[in-house]
């Protein structure tokens, strides 16, 4: 991959200079847009590997942009807000961001959140030129034509609806789906108290992929929001 290209969109100079900074220390490229109109320009023209977003625009809400952009294009969305709301976040997650970082950030943590989403970049085209019928990622494997999962070189059997959401996290590995996202893919309507029996299910599919399901390995959870499938190399 050449140098990684970023849109920060940031209507507040400070945070945009100081983004700016962290990524000319990575050697990353980048513009910045300060409306949500330019930034959905630059998203067309520049064609950036991530976009940095920022919720409250003076012309549009974050929201609105990631749902225009999800319209046609795949790249990651890392939003970077203010709002910490648990509320805020499931809504950006669920219009289609990847990630969501909280204002005050740590520039290591920003870093560390580009760098997952880059990796995913670079997975999706790897994917895209190679037959997409087994997943694997660090010692866990899944054989989407035989249906079959392994762990360290080892079957093991899940039931439909754990298969199910294994190959549901796996597609998105790198990505926080929420709770709302898996319901509906995995039960089709979702309720408010389908969260439980979603928690259920999790913790079951963890005691067999995780070594330990205290300290998981692949499975993370975002406490109030949802789950990520964590990338191994
Ligand atoms: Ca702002």
């Amino acid at each position: 991959m050449n140098k990684p290209q970023i849109l920060i969109v940031e209507d507040d100079n400070a945070v945009a200079s100081l983004i700016a900074t962290t990524l000319e220390t990575q050697d990353y490229q980048y513009k910045c847009a300060k409306t949500g109109a330019s930034a959905v320009m630059e998203a067309l023209t520049y064609k950036p590997d991530v976009m940095l977003l920022d919720l409250g625009l003076p012309d549009m809400d974050g929201v609105e942009i990631i749902s225009k952009i999800r319209a046609w294009s795949n790249m990651p969305i890392i939003v970077v807000s203010a709002r910490s709301e648990d509320s805020d976040k499931v809504m950006a997650l669920d219009a289609g961001a990847d990630d969501y970082l909280t204002k005050p950030f740590s520039v290591d943590e920003l870093l560390a959140r580009l760098r997952v989403a880059l990796r995913r970049v670079r997975y999706d085209s790897q994917r895209l030129s190679e037959e997409a019928s087994v997943y694997e990622n660090g010692g866990l494997k899944i054989d989407y034509a035989a249906g079959c999962v392994f762990l360290d070189g080892e079957e093991i059997h899940l039931t439909p609806i754990e298969y199910k959401l294994a190959c549901l996290l796996a597609k998105n590995t790198g990505k926080v789906l929420t709770h709302n996202y898996i319901l509906k893919e995995v039960w089709g309507s979702p309720t408010a108290s389908d969260v439980q029996s979603l928690r259920v299910y999790m913790a079951m599919l963890r005691k067999k992929l995780e070594k330990d399901p205290a300290n998981p390995q692949y499975i993370q959870t975002h406490i109030g929001i949802g789950y990520r499938m964590l990338r191994h190399q």
